[in-house]
C-alpha cells in the first residue's frame, strides 16, 4: 500500500517499529499532491519545511522520544496562521501576508513533531459550505456520482481538509468549525471530523469569523485518528480567555467500544421536510447499529431546532463584521492603491471593496445591519435570547439522562459545484441546519461516515456530545464507524 494512503493510527506503529520513517511517509504524500492539482486542495505547498520536519521527526524516534502525532504529515487550514508561511483565510485581502507567529494549534501539532505539508483551500473567512467562495478557486471533492463526471463540491468551509484526507494527500488535516465546517465537509467526502466543546482549543492565531462559535478540530480517516490527532490540539492556552482550563482526558484510551448502557437521543425535530429517503435510512440504520451495541434508544425534542438557523444567520454575520473590521489596508495584506486627492476613508474603502469576495462583503452588511442602533434588539438580541433557549433545550436532555444525540450531518449528499452558488445564498445557509444548533449551544459534534447514496456518494451520521465530553463521544463513534463498515474510498480520476 501507498504510505500516503496509512491511517495516522497504522503510521505511528510503523514508525515506532522503525518500518517506515517519517521521510518516507512525507515523500509519499508530497508526490501525491503533486499529482492532484486538479482537486486544488493545497493552495500552498511547503515541501521544505516538510521534509526538515520529517528529518528532525526521524531523529527523535531515533531517540525514543515518539509523541503519537510524530513524524505524521498533515495539511492546515489556510485560516490558521503559521509562522512564515502564506495564511490568507482564502481571501484577497489577505495576499501576502505572513505571519510573524505561529497559531497555538498548530504550535502544538509543530512541537508533537507532525509535519505540516503545506496550506489548505477553503471558503473566504470560513464563510461557506461549498468551498467556492475562495480566492483560488474551487476545492473539488475526489468523489463522484457513478458514471458522472460533474465536479462535486468537497462542502465547506474546510474543503480543501476534507478533500485532501479524503483523498490520501495528507494522513490528517486541520479544520475549523463555526457552524459545521468540520462536521458537512468530512461527511461529502466520507471521512471523520470533530468540532469538540466550545475552549477545547485554543483560537489563538486562527483568523477569527465569528468568536462565540469558532473551534478548531481534526479531519482524519478514522475515529481513532481524530482521537489522536485532537489529543495534539486540545488544551488550556493564556492566549485565549475562551479557551477552557480544563484537563484533556486521554481521548485514545476512551475507545473501549463498549457502549452498554449508554442512552441516545433522537431528536425528532430533526425530521425535516422533505429529507431524502437515502437519509433517512441512514439515520435508521444507524439508530439500530447503536441499539444493536447495547444502547438505549429515547426519542427527544429540542423544541428550539427550528430557529436555530435564522439565529446563526444573525449571530455569526454580527460578529464577523465586528472581527472582520480589522483589515483596512493599513496593517495587513492588501492596499488598495490611492489616487491624488484621495484620503484614508478611500483607502479602507477601496481596499475593502478590492480584497473582500462577494459573500464576505454580503456577511458584513448583514451584521452591520444586524448591530446597528435601530435593529439591535430587534435582530442581535433576539438572537442571542433564542440561542440560550437552544442551549437549553440540549442541557434539559442531558438532564434527562441522555449521553449523545445522533442526528444526520447533512440534509443531502454533496452537491454539484455552481449548484447551488448559482442560487438564491439562502438555499446554501439551509444546508447548514443540522450542524450550526451544536456550535450555538458550544456542543461538541462528531461526523462518522455510515454510508453511500443511491449515486455512490458518501453520507454521515453526527454523533452530538455533552459539554466535555468529547472522550465518550467518540467512543460511541468508533462504535457507530465499526458497526458500519464504511471502508469506500473514491474512485481516482485526479
Ligand atoms: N456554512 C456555515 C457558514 O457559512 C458554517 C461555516 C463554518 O462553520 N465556518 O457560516
Amino acid at each position: 500500500m501507498s504510505l500516503n494512503k496509512l491511517t495516522i493510527a497504522d503510521a505511528r506503529d510503523l514508525l515506532k517499529k522503525g518500518e517506515v520513517t517519517s521521510v518516507q511517509l512525507t515523500e509519499a504524500c508530497l508526490s501525491a499532491i503533486e499529482s492532484a492539482d486538479a482537486l486544488n486542495a493545497f493552495v500552498h505547498k511547503t515541501p521544505e519545511i516538510a521534509l526538515e520536519r520529517a528529518k528532525a521527526a526521524d531523529a527523535r524516534i531515533a531517540q525514543g522520544d515518539a509523541p503519537s502525532m510524530c513524524g505524521i504529515p498533515v495539511g492546515i487550514k489556510d485560516l490558521f496562521c503559521t509562522e512564515g508561511v502564506p495564511s490568507q483565510a482564502a481571501s484577497n485581502i489577505l495576499k501576502g501576508f505572513k505571519p510573524e507567529y505561529e497559531s497555538t494549534v498548530t504550535t502544538q501539532l509543530r512541537d508533537a513533531g507532525a509535519v505540516m505539508l503545506g496550506k489548505l483551500n477553503m471558503d473566504e473567512f470560513a464563510m461557506g459550505s461549498s468551498n467556492e467562495s475562495t480566492c483560488y478557486g474551487a476545492a473539488v471533492n475526489p468523489w463522484r456520482r457513478e458514471g458522472e463526471t460533474t465536479p462535486l463540491t468537497p462542502g465547506g468551509s474546510s474543503g480543501g481538509s476534507a478533500a485532501a484526507v479524503a483523498a490520501d494527500l495528507c494522513l490528517g488535516a486541520t479544520g475549523t468549525d463555526t457552524g459545521g465546517s468540520i462536521r458537512q465537509p468530512a461527511a461529502f467526502t466520507g471521512t471523520v471530523g470533530i468540532k469538540p466543546t466550545y475552549g477545547r482549543c485554543s483560537r489563538w492565531g486562527i483568523v477569527a469569523y465569528a468568536s462565540s462559535l469558532d473551534q478548531a478540530g481534526p479531519m482524519t480517516k478514522s475515529v481513532r485518528d481524530a482521537a489522536i490527532m485532537l489529543q495534539a490540539m486540545a488544551g488550556h492556552d493564556a492566549k485565549d480567555s475562551t479557551s477552557a482550563d480544563i484537563a484533556v482526558p486521554d481521548f485514545e484510551a476512551a475507545l473501549t467500544g463498549d457502549i452498554r448502557g449508554q442512552k441516545i437521543g433522537i431528536p425528532r425535530e430533526y425530521r425535516v421536510d422533505g429529507m431524502p429517503a437515502d437519509i433517512a435510512k441512514l439515520w435508521e440504520d444507524g439508530t439500530a447499529m447503536l441499539k444493536d451495541a447495547g444502547a438505549t434508544i429515547v426519542d427527544i425534542s429540542l423544541p428550539h431546532t427550528k430557529y436555530a438557523l435564522p439565529t446563526y444567520y444573525v449571530i455569526a454575520p454580527a460578529e464577523a463584521s465586528s472581527n472582520l473590521a480589522r483589515y483596512d489596508g493599513v496593517r495587513y495584506g492588501h492596499r488598495a492603491s490611492l489616487s491624488s486627492g484621495e484620503g484614508i476613508n478611500d483607502l479602507y474603502e477601496k481596499t475593502r471593496a478590492e480584497g473582500f469576495g462577494p459573500e464576505v462583503q454580503r456577511r458584513i452588511m448583514v451584521g452591520t445591519f444586524v448591530l446597528s442602533a435601530g435593529f439591535y434588539d430587534a435582530y442581535y438580541n433576539r438572537a442571542r435570547k433564542v440561542r440560550a433557549l437552544i442551549k437549553r433545550d440540549f442541557e434539559q436532555a442531558f438532564e434527562a439522562g441522555v449521553d449523545a444525540i445522533l442526528a444526520p450531518t447533512t440534509p443531502s449528499a454533496a452537491w454539484g459545484l455552481g449548484e447551488m452558488k448559482d442560487a438564491n445564498p439562502v438555499e446554501m445557509y439551509l444546508q447548514d441546519v443540522f450542524t450550526v444548533t451544536l456550535n450555538l449551544a458550544g456542543l461538541p459534534g462528531v461526523a462518522v461516515p455510515a454510508g453511500l447514496d443511491a449515486k455512490g456518494l458518501p453520507l454521515g451520521l453526527q454523533l452530538i456530545g455533552k459539554p466535555w465530553g468529547e472522550a465518550e463521544l467518540l467512543n460511541t463513534a468508533l462504535v457507530l464507524e465499526q458497526a458500519a463498515g464504511f471502508v469506500s474510498k473514491p474512485a481516482k480520476w485526479w
